[in-house]
């Protein structure tokens, strides 16, 4: 049962991932059954293409450890392969070639970063409160740069090519530049995402009144995820809790995660767990 509200006291803040919100936005009844059902659904086999991002996102975090002599686009490389990950492939042989091509995928993309200025954050946890929330997450990169000031850094390494509209948009990097501004107490408003597999880097610049909108909407579903997250742990009938938590049928159901818990999104065809990943030539 909820605890009453007296005039005064603090209200609890909901604490949450840009995941978690964005999980929800997308679709209600994968919230549910990925946060709030216990025992929680069988989540299916590992993707091949979270086994490559996982790695790359390690080797690149890991590299900045190195000695300065092995931190070179080689000593990257050779991180990625200590760190490699198996789950989710076709068979051996994709997932060595896909080893091998991403393996230089981080070497070029290394050679383009100077080694010798050592970002403010790697892997740094950063959170910002609003009205409802607590909203915090982890960013890959901060840079500090003459000219810029402090650049958010996200690496993405799937099959999809980022567009400034995916910089410009994203819920969760406008987060992390609120979160880094309150953590470092300095304006931080530049985001960026680097694609390792083209080497595309994509940037915006927001605005106090961007960063605002962003926050203003993830404190919108916070709230409201405060309030159903009460009510299903009070106790909601199946029939009620599909109703409060509505399926969205889309194509990206064929990836999700919780698919073998809903019938509805059953209906679009699953893919493969090595369907994330290209087959290198
Ligand atoms: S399969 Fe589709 S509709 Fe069902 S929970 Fe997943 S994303 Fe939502």
């Amino acid at each position: 049962m909820s605890q009453p509200a007296f005039e005064g006291m603090p209200q609890r803040l909901y604490p949450a991932a840009p995941s978690r919100l964005t999980t929800y936005l997308d679709c209600p009844r994968r919230y549910r059954l990925g946060y709030l059902e216990r025992p929680a659904p069988s989540r299916g086999a590992p993707w091949a293409h979270h086994s490559v991002g996982a790695a790359v996102h390690t080797a690149l975090a890991r590299w900045w450890d190195l000695p300065r002599d092995r931190r070179t686009p080689a000593g990257g490389g050779d991180l990625l392969s200590a760190c490699w990950l198996t789950a989710g492939f076709r068979d051996d042989a994709q997932q060595a070639a896909v080893r091998d091509r991403t393996r230089s995928q981080v070497e070029r993309y290394l050679a383009g970063v100077d080694s010798d200025v050592r970002p403010v954050g790697i892997e740094r946890t950063v959170g910002v409160t609003t009205r409802h929330a607590y909203l915090w997450g982890r960013v890959d990169r901060v840079d500090d740069r003459a000219g810029e000031g402090l650049v958010v850094v996200d690496y993405k390494t799937g099959r999809s090519v980022p567009t400034v509209e995916d910089a410009r948009t994203s819920l969760a990097l406008a987060v992390y530049a609120a979160g880094t501004a309150r953590e470092l107490r300095r304006p931080c408003t530049r985001v960026e995402l680097h694609h390792l597999p083209t080497g595309r880097v994509v940037a915006w610049d927001h605005t106090d009144a961007s960063l605002a909108a962003h926050l203003d909407r993830a404190d919108r579903a916070a709230a409201a995820l405060g309030e159903l997250d009460e009510r299903h742990a009070a106790g909601m009938s199946p029939a009620e809790a599909d109703e409060a938590f509505p399926a969205r049928v889309e194509p990206r159901c064929a990836w999700c995660e919780v698919r073998s818990a809903c019938p509805p999104g059953r209906a679009v065809p699953q893919r493969a767990p090595w369907a994330g990943v290209v087959d290198p030539p």
